[in-house]
């Protein structure tokens, strides 16, 4: 079970000032899974997801992602091993348009050396054209490609969580953390959401995911962890979680 497993984090916690956000709580994603993160207000979620993607340091624990400690790297090192997260709203650059959002997360060559970029400008310039194939190919499975050159601005807010899961996948995600992909997104997109996530799956990407929407939590996910005031309440299948009385206590007590 232990080498099926692409993300394992043990014994977090986090504390700010007094308040206990993620109190030893641990984690595991299985390679090819989409897992989810429940749990009420408060519980501790994205301040579990900030941990993981080491956009803020734990006071303890440890975390192995592909079976390597990644605790010491920032999260443009942790995103070129292969995992890559979202924010619950979404980060997008509006002034830039669609296209431009999606090669922001191509890696930046030409910043590299003037010598090198100088002897490889041919090189350079047919990378980026295979780059932008690559983004308008992405856009398109998407059908957002009639608004490539859109300001990102000008898209809906369900939209721009669907950009910015898009542009997760021109960094060759292994693992896709998402941050209530659901939240504020009208019905239609919604469904759209969840099958490009569930295509993406087939296509050998793992996930984990946190939501509100159960329904959405129930038709996408292999397992479910349960957090309730930052430490682990529950674990299990869809089914099992949704027939947990603890757990059902634990939203209906908010
Ligand atoms: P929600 O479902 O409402 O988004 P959540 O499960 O994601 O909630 P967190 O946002 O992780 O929960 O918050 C957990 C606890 O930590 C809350 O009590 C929150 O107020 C507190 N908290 C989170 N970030 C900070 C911070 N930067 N400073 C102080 N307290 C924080």
């Amino acid at each position: 079970q232990q080498a099926d497993s692409l993300l394992n984090a043990t014994q977090l916690s986090k504390s700010f000032g007094g308040i206990k956000a993620v109190n030893n709580a641990h984690i595991r994603v299985d390679r090819g899974s989409i897992t989810g993160l429940i749990g009420p207000n408060g519980a501790g979620k994205t301040t579990l997801f900030n941990l993981l993607s080491n956009f803020i340091r734990p006071d303890s624990g440890s975390i192995l992602f592909d079976n390597q400690p990644i605790h010491s790297l920032p999260p443009h090192k942790i995103a070129e091993r292969g995992f890559i997260r979202t924010f619950q709203v979404a980060r997008v650059l509006s002034r830039l348009s669609v296209l431009e959002n999606m090669l922001l997360a191509t890696p930046n060559q030409t910043g590299e050396n003037f010598f090198k970029v100088w002897f490889q400008q041919g090189k350079l310039r047919s990378e980026e054209r295979a780059n932008k194939e690559r983004a308008m190919s992405i856009l398109e499975s998407v059908g957002l490609s009639a608004k490539a050159y859109d300001y990102a601005g000008a898209l809906s807010g369900g939209q721009r969580k669907l950009l910015e899961m898009a542009r997760t996948l021109m960094t060759n995600p292994k693992l896709i953390l998402l941050d209530e992909p659901a939240a504020g997104v009208n019905p239609t997109l919604i469904n759209q959401i969840c099958e490009h996530i569930l295509d993406w799956n087939q296509q050998g990407i793992s996930f984990l995911v946190i939501e509100h929407n159960m329904d959405v939590i129930m038709s996408l996910c292999d397992r479910v962890w349960v957090l309730a005031e930052g430490t682990n309440l529950a674990e299990g299948t869809p089914a099992e979680i949704q027939n947990n009385n603890e757990v059902l206590e634990a939203y209906l007590g908010q």
